[in-house]
């Protein structure tokens, strides 16, 4: 790969924002030198919503499965910020890989620092160092991770115990359950499974949430269902049934009942797919202005001229510039225990990145005009995959709303009674 340090002008001014450095211009040059042939195949993938393996072939080749793994476990260790520059650039690319990419990255990104911070036991750092230490093994060498963690039911959102169950037994764990929208579905590895552990005569608590890595050739799990979606079509997002499936004790991700400390204190952890989106917006609007000034080859249209299309790419912009900016602070601000200015700026940033990126591919098909949004351009896909931002648990447009008001009306703990 080369060494080739040229990002683009979005790339560099955001490196420069958060404070980083040469390690994350490198990867973001590597991202770029990838992107294009990314870019080509998404048709392909989109038109038969299958999955991008070829693209992951050359993300394991150029050793992006190990991004944010520690470096004293073998990784590149990229950390929260960098992770989501490179998430942004993957998603101008390709918004299906950046998507899958991000399932992939949590395992490795929730499991590392991120818990390190937290209150663990002596023991619980002792096991989780022996089994993360297996878990990033199996990533330095290649293997895919995916994330499911909806049920269609209240718990993705935060609101209830997931159904999906870890009864503990002699060596480790079995678990049962479902669960619905697996990107990766077939192409992982190892599925990273948030589940609640079976408490005999106890009532299922949040507080007993796991998160378990279920090997995808174990007994008992099955991929169902069909995938024909409107957007994102390459994630492959299927359902999971899981029945009477043996997890050993070593396929945890985080210690027991650590999760919801880590949901609760480290909420940027839900924020991560605001990147992908910012890079399709980023796509969208760059097509825009190549499309009005007659440079997309075959397609010779030239329509800069007209006033209308200059102030519709100027709101375009405009969108574009809020969401960077409300990003990059959010990013900036990622940490344990953040204020509640942090937190509200965080679901803030979610939300209008989701919606400014629907927003700005709907501005773009207006004014680029009919022939733009021929399959045959990337800019209907765009437009179809910006849909899906707003959509995922557990920070959905509403719920990010939901909260805001909420949060900003009432303080913690306080009722109306
Ligand atoms: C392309 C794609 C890929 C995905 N990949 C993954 C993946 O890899 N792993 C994974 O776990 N999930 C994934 N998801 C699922 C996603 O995170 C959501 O779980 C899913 O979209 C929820 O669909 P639902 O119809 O069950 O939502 P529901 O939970 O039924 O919600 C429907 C609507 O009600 C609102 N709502 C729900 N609960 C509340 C509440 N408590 N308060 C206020 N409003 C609420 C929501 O905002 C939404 O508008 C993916 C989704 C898409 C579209």
């Amino acid at each position: 790969m080369s060494r080739n340090l040229d990002a683009a002008p979005s790339s560099l001014a955001a490196v420069r924002a958060l404070g980083l450095g040469e390690e994350t211009l490198r990867l973001l040059a590597q991202i770029d030198e990838m992107g294009p042939a990314f870019a080509e195949r998404a048709f392909r993938y989109d038109a038969d919503a299958s999955f991008p393996f070829e693209n992951y072939d050359d993300l394991r080749a150029a050793g992006f499965l190990k991004l944010c793994v520690p470096k004293r476990h073998g990784g590149l260790g990229a950390d929260y910020r960098s992770y989501m520059l490179v998430s942004q650039r993957l998603g101008f690319w390709c918004g299906t890989t950046a998507n899958t990419f991000n399932m992939h990255v949590a395992n490795s990104l929730w499991t590392a620092d991120l818990v390190d911070g937290l209150d663990l036991s002596r023991k619980q750092r002792d096991e989780h160092e022996a089994h993360r230490a297996l878990h990033y093994r199996r990533m330095v060498a290649g293997a895919l991770y995916a994330q499911p963690f909806s049920e269609a039911s209240s718990a993705a959102a935060g609101v209830s115990p997931f159904g999906t169950t870890a009864k503990p037994v002699d060596g480790g764990f079995v678990l049962e359950g479902r669960k619905i929208f697996a990107s990766l579905s077939g192409a992982a590895d190892y599925y990273g499974v948030l589940c609640t552990e079976a408490k005999s005569r106890k009532k299922a608590s949040r507080r007993d949430t796991m998160f378990v890595a279920v090997p995808a050739t174990a007994e008992g799990l099955t991929i169902v269902g069909d995938w024909d979606p409107l957007g994102m079509r390459g994630t492959v997002s299927r359902t999971l049934v899981l029945k009477n499936v043996f997890v050993p004790e070593d396929g945890q991700l985080m210690p027991r009942g650590i999760y919801i400390q880590a949901a609760m204190r480290w909420p940027h952890m839900f924020m991560t797919l605001a990147a992908t989106y910012l890079g399709v917006m980023q796509a969208a609007y760059e097509f825009t202005l190549q499309y009005l000034r007659g440079e997309i080859p075959g397609m010779p249209v030239k329509r800069r001229m007209y006033p209308t299309k200059q102030i519709a790419v100027a709101e375009m912009l405009v969108k574009l510039e809020l969401a960077w900016a409300i990003f990059l602070r959010a990013v900036a601000e990622a940490k344990l225990d953040p204020s509640e200015d942090e937190r509200a700026r965080a679901l803030a940033c979610q939300f209008t990145v989701m919606e400014h990126c629907n927003e700005v591919c709907r501005l773009a098909i207006r004014t680029c005009g009919g022939q733009s949004m021929l399959k045959s351009l990337p800019l209907e896909r765009y437009y179809r995959d910006s849909r899906c931002g707003s959509l995922m648990l557990p920070w959905t447009a509403e719920i990010c709303m939901d909260r805001l008001g909420r949060g900003a009306l009432y303080r913690p703990g306080e009722t109306d009674a």
